[in-house]
């Protein structure tokens, strides 16, 4: 799995600014990985429930083997497959209170340039998208209509420079207003949050 980052932490903080005061959310996490973003929802906010999806069977067996150790894994669906696919037959139109997702960012030629310890070491399929980096950000803003509640909220993490085009994204789009945007603990624009109408 890909080894989670610091600024993912500003990601969570901002999940939680926005749902610690309503019980009972519902969360899906896209590209859960190691399963550090719904497991730390799962554990800080009001009985939350989480469905965490992944393309990849090895990073869900790791994912629920930390959700069980760190005992939230009661509250935690973890379901394998692309994006929202896994979700198409749950019955959870207009139902989620938060779509979140750290997604692959890295473009190619970034990919490329990246340290060795990490190219050689952590999952292609967890970092490297198209030559603009955004794709899975353009995906994910077009799915989460069909899931997200009025007031409901889409926060994503974003790679050097892509703030601005996947804000402009919701922007666009009339079913989103008031997007934010984040800066992580290193003071880069990191996180797009935008509230469904
Ligand atoms: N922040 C990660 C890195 O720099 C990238 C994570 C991602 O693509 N979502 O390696």
């Amino acid at each position: 799995v890909l080894i989670p980052r610091p600024e993912t932490e500003t990601l969570v903080e901002t999940v939680i600014e926005h749902l610690k005061d309503s019980p009972q959310s519902k969360i899906i996490d896209l590209g859960t990985g190691s399963g550090a973003i719904a497991i730390s929802l799962a554990k800080n906010l009001r009985s939350p429930f989480v469905f965490a999806t992944d393309i990849s069977p090895d990073a869900l067996r790791v994912a629920k083997e930390n959700a069980k150790t760190l005992g939230v894994d009661e509250r935690i669906e973890f379901l394998c497959g692309d994006l929202f696919e896994p979700l198409d037959n749950k019955n959870l139109k207009g139902s989620i209170n938060c779509v979140v997702s750290n997604p692959p960012y890295v473009s190619k030629d970034e990919f490329d340039r990246l340290p060795k310890e990490v190219k050689d070491y952590e999952p292609i399929v967890a970092l490297k998208t198209d030559e603009e980096g955004i794709s899975f950000h353009r995906r994910i803003i077009e799915g989460s209509l069909y899931f997200l509640k009025k007031g409901g909220i889409l926060a994503l993490e974003v790679g050097l420079g892509q703030a601005n085009k996947v804000a402009d994204l919701t922007q666009n789009h009339t079913d989103f207003q008031s997007t934010e945007i984040k800066k992580d603990l290193g003071g880069i624009d990191r996180i797009v949050v935008s509230h469904k109408i």
